[in-house]
């Protein structure tokens, strides 16, 4: 995979920059909302000889793990969208984000981990409470 090319135009660039914001901000409101209910876990956590597999939220006692996934880098189904800039480019690099991401599933089932991904876009409080439930059963 080459390089990401520069924005090609204004809108372009507020939708990347935004994405990452939003990003972080969905991180963050899930962890508050984890650790309102008690729940202790590891952030940005590396599993060992998981590719380069980082979890966004790691219960590692339950071997749970948490992605936070970005509408736009992991093509949501509401919200996906391929720049019309690059679209080449762009298509090609939004589906090799999916082929990896469901490598690092495979691979992080075959090493024992249950993995759940959560899209950006979900309500962090309805997220946290079936994740409080599937560790209550576990
Ligand atoms: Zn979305």
């Amino acid at each position: 995979m080459t390089e990401t090319p520069p924005a090609s135009n204004p809108d372009v660039r507020r939708r990347m920059q935004a994405t990452r914001r939003v990003d972080t901000r969905a991180e963050l409101s899930l962890r508050r909302e984890l650790h309102q209910r008690g729940l202790r876990f590891r952030k940005d956590y590396v599993v060992r000889g998981v590719s380069r597999s980082r979890l966004d939220i790691a219960f590692t006692r339950h071997k749970v793990a948490v992605f936070v996934d970005g509408c736009f880098w992991h093509s949501c189904p509401d919200h996906s969208s391929i720049p019309k800039v690059n679209t080449e480019w762009w298509t090609l690099k939004l589906e090799t984000n999916r082929v990896r991401d469901l490598r690092h599933n495979s691979e992080l089932e075959s090493a024992g981990w249950t993995v759940v991904r959560v899209w950006e876009h979900e309500d962090a409080r309805a997220v946290a409470g079936v994740l409080h439930g599937l560790l209550s059963n576990r």
